[in-house]
């Protein structure tokens, strides 16, 4: 394998484990509740889901089950 390559994957190691560098700024997942599958998004600090819950009360268990697993790879949210 050429050299070069090789010490971008030694990097990309190093980087996979530095979350900080990583900022998401907008995505689409689709997400399996116990009953229902629904589409969250995420742009800019701003969450969206498609589930009843979320209607009512702008945040549901699929957006910050999200949270969980993204962490501080998120953006702050944007002020309103
Ligand atoms: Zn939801």
């Amino acid at each position: 394998m050429h050299s070069s390559l090789i010490s971008k994957i030694e990097k990309a190691r190093l980087y996979a484990q530095e979350r900080n560098r990583v900022t998401f700024q907008r995505f689409t997942v689709t997400f399996r509740g116990e009953h229902n599958t629904y589409t969250v998004t995420y742009d800019a600090g701003r969450w969206d889901c498609t589930c009843p819950f979320f209607r009512r009360h702008q945040t549901c268990s699929h957006s910050m089950a999200l949270e969980h697993i993204l962490g501080e790879m998120l953006t702050a949210p944007s002020p309103a």
